[in-house]
């Protein structure tokens, strides 16, 4: 097979690949260029950055193109629907960066608890802030809401667990048997927003009203902190500065946001925000296993 791979991918996937007799051409297109450009390659791999829409899958269709890889769980930047009725397969690699995320969830929780990311941002503007940066909260006793528990949600939880949280989780699915063997509560909603300490978002990107909007924030506790390593579009992002200004929401950690790369400079640049670019899934682990999964899926097709 012709390969396309546009965002990048772990080299020894790659050269596995190639052992196996596939090209694999390492190159980006400009979503204009993309669609002709897919009409010379029967597969082609790409993580969030390159977006293969309607209009990309009407120029490729037809041509040699049989199969679209997203390299990642998320598959928002795809028309998956479209591409499949026109014949094309579409392919992710849903487990591969499952514990990863789940750390950088933990790891904004700890930034949020700690001011580590405002304080770390002062210290290499030379200042040495130590009182204002001393009021921290611990994150042992507290209650964690995670909002979607599937399989970012259930490694969060065991982490929270070991470090003494109380873990409550609102789905739209329950998984028999789950609430015994993580030792968790399954809540509705409004209940997980009324109780949690710390809220973590990990459902994909829902349609219609943001998870975390103004009606939302009000049914909070005051002094909650907002994980969202989700999708952008689950927060409703002026909601939740004018929460942050309001002092309702302590701090907030995002690693994704409503348009990536993110404009919202008065969101990210806010002293009580723990921000990161969409790297949820950015560990040497995460992309040799989601390599791994790329060459089973190509494997098998
Ligand atoms: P998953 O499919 O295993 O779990 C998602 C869970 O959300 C499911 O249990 C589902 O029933 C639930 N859900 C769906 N709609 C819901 C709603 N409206 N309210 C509450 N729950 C709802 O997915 P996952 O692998 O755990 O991934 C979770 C999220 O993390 C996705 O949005 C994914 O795109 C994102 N993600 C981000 C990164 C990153 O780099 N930051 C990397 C990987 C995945």
């Amino acid at each position: 097979m012709r390969i396309l791979v546009t965002d990048g991918m772990d080299k020894s996937a790659q050269a596995k690949l190639a052992a196996m007799g596939h090209e694999v051409v390492n190159q980006f297109y400009e979503p204009a260029e993309l669609g002709t450009a897919l009409r010379d390659f029967n597969a082609v791999i790409i993580r969030s950055k390159t977006k293969i829409r309607k209009q990309q899958i009407d120029e490729a269709k037809g041509s040699a193109l049989q199969l679209i890889i997203r390299a990642g769980v998320g598959v928002d930047n795809i028309d998956v629907a479209y591409a499949e009725e026109n014949g094309i397969a579409v392919k992710n690699t849903p487990r591969a960066s499952s514990q990863s995320v789940a750390e950088l969830a933990m790891a904004h929780m700890f930034s949020c608890a700690r001011f580590i990311s405002a304080a770390g941002a002062t210290m290499r503007a030379g200042k040495w802030e130590k009182k204002a940066y001393s009021g921290g909260i611990e994150l042992s006793g507290k209650t964690l809401g995670i909002v979607g528990f599937g399989r970012i949600g259930q490694k969060l939880c065991a982490m929270a667990k070991g470090i003494g949280m109380t873990v409550i989780a609102s789905d739209i699915y329950h998984i028999p048997g789950i609430e015994e063997q993580l030792g968790m509560q399954y809540v509705e909603n409004d209940e997980l927003l009324a109780r949690a300490d710390f809220i973590s978002l990990h459902a994909p990107a829902v349609n219609g009203k943001a998870l975390i909007c103004a009606e939302n924030i009000e049914k909070m506790k005051d002094g909650v902190v907002i994980i969202n390593t989700s999708r952008g579009t689950n927060v409703d992002e002026d909601a939740l500065l004018d929460a942050l200004n309001s002092g309702k929401v302590l701090a907030a950690g995002l690693d994704v946001f409503a348009q990536e790369p993110s404009v919202n400079a008065a969101l990210y640049n806010h002293p009580a925000v723990s921000a990161t670019p969409h790297i949820g899934a950015g560990t040497n682990e995460a992309q040799a296993r989601i390599g791994e999964e790329i060459v089973d899926i190509i494997a098998n097709f």
